[in-house]
């Protein structure tokens, strides 16, 4: 009777060990983890304390170039520290040539550049948000069908000069095409025009993870707005450093860029 009660009792701490930690995700250079911790642990990952839900669901991205090796510390509720070590896989990025951007575009002004410098500190701060809201575990859809007419971390040669990689996935369609919220969230800025990005759209999904839409004809939701997947929150345009209508969408989770195609099921027709 005690043995069957002792295998029961180390049964037990087996299969709370192993409930601790799962992940899923694309883990890879441009991809988000999706954890799945026991409600009450604490996770550290460098610096940072990632927010945990009352489920236990985190999440962390890794940059275009983040390292291969990463290391979580975990605090379960009763104290007891644990190290998870996390390997990710390294990409190649294409290169991508694109001419005929006009000189200002090409050499601002220095009046343009305090400009440029001011707006990227608004989408700076809307990305650095770490907010409650639960849609970061949505099954995320694209925004927009069409043709993807520029991938997320190639290198870019713009009039012939090698410049900052795109960070975004670009989606040719005409002028006026609807955007719709890939996931829910809440609208943290809506910009009429910024230097490079034209009208600029960006939506918190909480944990850090928001979505940017760029170059905007029209923008459809406020501030503040609470917004439900599929939701109509913009038209195409081409505003900003452009060559014709697209959507650019972006993915953050804090500073870190991700490969929004990594969230997306493959583009029908694609
Ligand atoms: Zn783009």
């Amino acid at each position: 009777m005690k043995k069957i009660l002792l295998f029961i009792i180390l049964l037990g701490l087996v299969g709370v060990a192993k409930a601790e930690l799962r992940i899923a995700g694309t883990l890879t250079q441009g991809g988000l983890l999706h954890g799945q911790a026991t409600p009450g642990t604490q996770i550290y990952y460098e610096q940072r304390r990632l927010k945990v839900s009352e489920q236990g669901e985190f999440i962390l991205g890794f940059g275009r170039d983040a390292e291969t090796s990463h290391t979580l510390t975990l605090i379960d509720p009763s104290g007891l520290v644990s190290f998870k070590e996390l390997q990710i896989e390294s990409r190649k990025y294409r290169t991508q040539r694109i001419n005929g951007i006009s000189k200002r575009m090409m050499e601002p002004s220095s009046e343009d550049l305090t400009r440029i410098g001011r707006e990227a500190e608004q989408a700076r701060r809307a990305r650095r948000l770490d907010s409650d809201l639960p849609y970061f575990t949505d099954s995320f859809v694209w925004p927009v069908i069409g043709r993807i007419s520029g991938v997320y971390g190639s290198r870019r040669i713009l009039n012939g000069e090698p410049r900052r990689p795109h960070f975004g996935i670009d989606i040719a369609a005409p002028t006026g095409t609807p955007v719709k919220a890939p996931a829910g969230g809440r609208v943290t800025l809506a910009h009429k025009g910024m230097f490079f990005s034209g009208a600029t759209l960006i939506i918190d999904h909480g944990h850090g993870l928001s979505s940017s839409f760029l170059h905007l004809r029209q923008i459809l939701v406020k501030e503040g707005q609470l917004v439900t997947q599929g939701q109509r929150i913009a038209t195409v345009g081409a505003t900003g450093r452009v060559t014709g209508p697209h959507l650019d969408w972006r993915i953050n989770w804090f500073e870190q860029r991700l490969d929004p195609a990594l969230l997306v099921p493959d583009m029908p027709g694609g």
